[in-house]
């Protein structure tokens, strides 16, 4: 298990202490366990996949900060930032990622672009991401109390590679959405042309 107490980057103004305890204000108690989990799962994969252990360990804890904020917060952060304005037509969901990053900025001090985009895509990947945003992707998806059917497969494939893995959680999530009915993001089909027909083979257990 790889761990960091420590940070001396200078990536946020905070120590990890000040972090965690920002996070743990912010979230109430599962979703406080489940960022320490992804932290955990993030410095494990960042080990194994030569990945920057302080990027890993605060994009992990910082990837749902704002997941308990108000709709009302959203939409002021949009207007404030001028994101896209389509975003209005969307909800928490893709919001605590794409604006969340936002907030993480402005209010934890983060201003590393890679943490940022690694908190903006965790919800729905991208056509390109960096190693960070493959590890925190799939942190999140395969944490260990994540135990929904094809999990374990999940955590085999990124494993073997955080490739195969990113490939495996788009498929399946886009999936998930259709078996649901549920309005699918445009940025989550990018995802899935970039990641899914490429490593087809490989992915089918
Ligand atoms: P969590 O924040 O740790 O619960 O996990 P995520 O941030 O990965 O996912 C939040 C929710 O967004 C999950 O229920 C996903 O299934 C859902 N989600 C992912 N992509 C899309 C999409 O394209 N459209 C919609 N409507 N939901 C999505
Ligand atoms: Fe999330
Ligand atoms: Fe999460």
């Amino acid at each position: 298990m790889t761990s960091i107490d420590h940070y001396t980057e200078k990536l946020t103004p905070l120590t990890r202490d000040e972090l965690v305890d920002r996070l743990k204000e912010a979230l109430d108690t599962p979703r406080f366990k489940h960022v320490l989990r992804v932290e955990q799962t993030a410095l494990d994969l960042a080990q194994a996949n030569d990945v920057d252990l302080e990027k890993a360990s605060i994009a992990g804890l910082c990837h749902d900060y704002a997941k308990q904020r108000s709709d009302k917060d959203f939409i002021k952060e949009i207007d404030r930032d001028g994101l896209d304005p389509d975003l209005k037509n969307w909800g928490n969901p893709i919001w605590h990622g794409l604006v969340g990053a936002e907030m993480v900025k402005h209010e934890l001090g983060v201003w590393d672009e890679d943490i940022l985009n690694a908190i903006r895509h965790h919800t729905t990947g991208a056509a390109t991401m960096s190693k960070l945003e493959q590890v925190i992707y799939m942190a999140d998806y395969i944490e260990p109390a994540r135990a929904f059917p094809g999990v374990d497969l999940a955590r085999e494939l990124t494993k073997k590679s955080l490739a195969l893995g990113v490939a495996y959680q788009t498929k399946s999530t886009l999936q998930y959405l259709l078996d649901h009915g549920s309005p699918i993001y445009p940025a989550t089909i990018l995802t899935y042309n970039a990641w899914v027909p490429k490593y087809e083979g490989e992915i089918n257990g």
